[in-house]
């Protein structure tokens, strides 16, 4: 920081936290944007280029038989242990959110994450068994749950209130986001047909290189964002919740230990624990935010209001991630993969939704500028997103339909299916991100980034129960049913805009 800038801070004194923490981060030197969304842009872009190259080879790992390489557990399976992995991925939002908040900062949760993600990555690309792949699991969710809202949080840091610039950054982060999910289903799903391990071992290097990204650019470009801890734990209590933890890990190991052995917990068991808490925990959150008495009349009143649109993006985020279960098992088993002369991956599809994504972001950021106050209204967004979610089913239910489910189908129905799914999905996500902020009650606002992750926790701890409703038999039923009631959702919520708006207390 410059002599001036250092004096310019000391007379405007007393300056607020948050300010100092604005000055402390260099504030331009990417794209004309903090320096620090550089470190952010990248270690995120890794992160998802680790995950989302997982995530596109795992529902085939798991389901492809030893000989080929896979663990051979049934396809019902396969699609329900899937859907709860993306489930408890963003339910430990909380869990890192809660360890930045108390513990250490969202800076040192990032790292940890990133550590733990990397291990999680290492642990599958070792040729091991089922075995191995559970306690990847559990490196990756609790990874992920430390990393993911917390990396958010910071770039919210690096910008003052009322920086303009603060949405174009976020769309430049959410651009980053993208280009990692793009990019990797293609290096791992080419390499997926050598070895699943070699795939998984791509996705770990990729973690690496986001952690040492962070690691040496942070000090240089993040200033004082994501250090501070915004309302640490005290001595006493830190004691006591340290002894409460390591019970509670005691008692589940404990727990776990016994009634597996005994049969009592299988994973069909587990798959519907998780199905309940994915549904209980954003419940229970409603209702401690409505009742708290820190929320004030007017945040009751939009707290109302975010309850459709929670239900909304569960039911958006249910389909869109099936795109990665029970699409990623179309390509496999009912798509034609020789296309114009060469033989494609199942996973490559996987690519599909981020490039759309990238591709078609600027111009619904253009759109929005362009309608200016004539843009739908966030309510009325939501509402068309679900319309094009359930369209995306719908198109995809027509090859069976039309000419049954014995032969293979062309893959540009699939194109065609994530390509509609996305207009939803950038009718959705972007502005349910910056609504849930607005909406939020100001004494919860550290934990909202991950209550809106919670949104796809319970969509996919659903899924869970939906996906073992598959098969090429019962396709036609099965994408009509669910696009079905996707588009009735929408409608009704279009219906209910206006009130809705009401509610929202001039958020806009
Ligand atoms: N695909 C986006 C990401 O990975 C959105 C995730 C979500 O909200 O489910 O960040
Ligand atoms: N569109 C998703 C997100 O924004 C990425 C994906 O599903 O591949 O990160």
């Amino acid at each position: 920081m410059s002599v001036a800038k250092r004096q310019k801070i000391a007379d405007s004194a007393p300056i607020s936290e948050r300010q100092r923490i604005v000055d402390s981060v260099p504030q331009r030197g990417f794209f004309g944007h903090p320096k620090g969304l550089f470190t952010l842009f990248f270690t995120e872009f890794w992160e998802r280029f680790s995950y989302y190259g997982m995530k596109a080879i795992l529902v085939f790992y798991l389901y492809y038989e030893v000989s080929k390489g896979g663990l051979g557990v049934s396809q019902s399976l396969a699609l329900s242990i899937t859907s709860i992995y993306g489930s408890l991925v963003y339910m430990s939002g909380i869990i890192g959110g809660w360890f930045a908040d108390r513990i250490f900062g969202p800076s040192q949760a990032v790292f940890y994450g990133g550590i733990l993600i990397m291990l999680g990555h290492i642990a599958l690309a070792i040729p091991g068994s089922f075995t191995m792949f559970i306690i990847s699991m559990v490196l990756i969710v609790l990874g992920t749950g430390l990393l993911k809202p917390n990396v958010s949080t910071i770039v919210g840091e690096m910008y003052s209130e009322s920086d303009e610039r603060r949405d174009a950054g976020f769309t430049i982060f959410y651009m980053g986001i993208n280009m990692g999910a793009f990019l990797s289903p293609l290096i791992v799903g080419s390499v997926m047909k050598q070895s699943f391990h070699l795939g998984f071992g791509v996705a770990a290097v990729g973690m690496f290189l986001g952690l040492v990204m962070f690691a040496l650019t942070k000090k240089k470009n993040l200033g004082l964002a994501g250090t501070s801890v915004p309302n640490p734990l005290s001595a006493d209590e830190k004691k006591k919740v340290f002894t409460t933890i390591g019970l509670g890990v005691a008692v589940i190991a404990i727990l776990f230990a016994v009634l597996i052995p005994m049969g009592v917990l299988t994973f069909e068991t587990f798959i519907n624990l998780v199905t309940i808490l994915g549904v209980v925990i954003p419940t229970i959150y409603f209702i401690v935010m409505y009742r708290s008495p820190k929320t004030t009349a007017v945040e009751r009143s939009r707290l109302l209001a975010y309850i459709p649109l929670f239900i909304a993006a569960v039911m958006f985020w249910a389909i869109q991630e099936q795109g990665s279960t029970i699409l990623a098992n179309y390509a496999d088993k009912r798509t034609d993969l020789h296309f114009a002369g060469i033989e494609i991956s199942p996973a490559w599809f996987q690519s599909l939704n981020p490039l759309f994504i990238i591709t078609f972001a600027p111009l619904f950021a253009w759109m929005w500028v362009k309608l200016g106050k004539r843009q739908p209204s966030v309510p009325q967004k939501f509402a068309l997103s679900l319309l094009f979610a359930g369209l995306s089913f719908l198109i995809i239910l027509l090859p069976g339909y039309l000419s049954g489910t014995d032969s293979l189908v062309n893959p540009l129905w699939l194109v065609l299916s994530y390509l509609v799914c996305v207009f939803g999905e950038l009718l959705l996500s972007p502005v349910g991100l910056s609504a849930t902020t607005k909406l939020a009650p100001a004494a919860f606002s550290a934990q909202i980034m991950s209550v809106w992750f919670l949104a796809s926790a319970a969509a996919q701890a659903i899924n869970a129960q939906l996906v073992k409703f598959y098969s090429p038999e019962t396709e036609t039923a099965y994408f009509g049913t669910i696009g079905g009631a996707s588009i009735v959702l929408g409608i009704i919520l279009f219906i209910l805009a206006p009130k809705i708006q009401d509610f929202m207390k001039g958020v806009k």
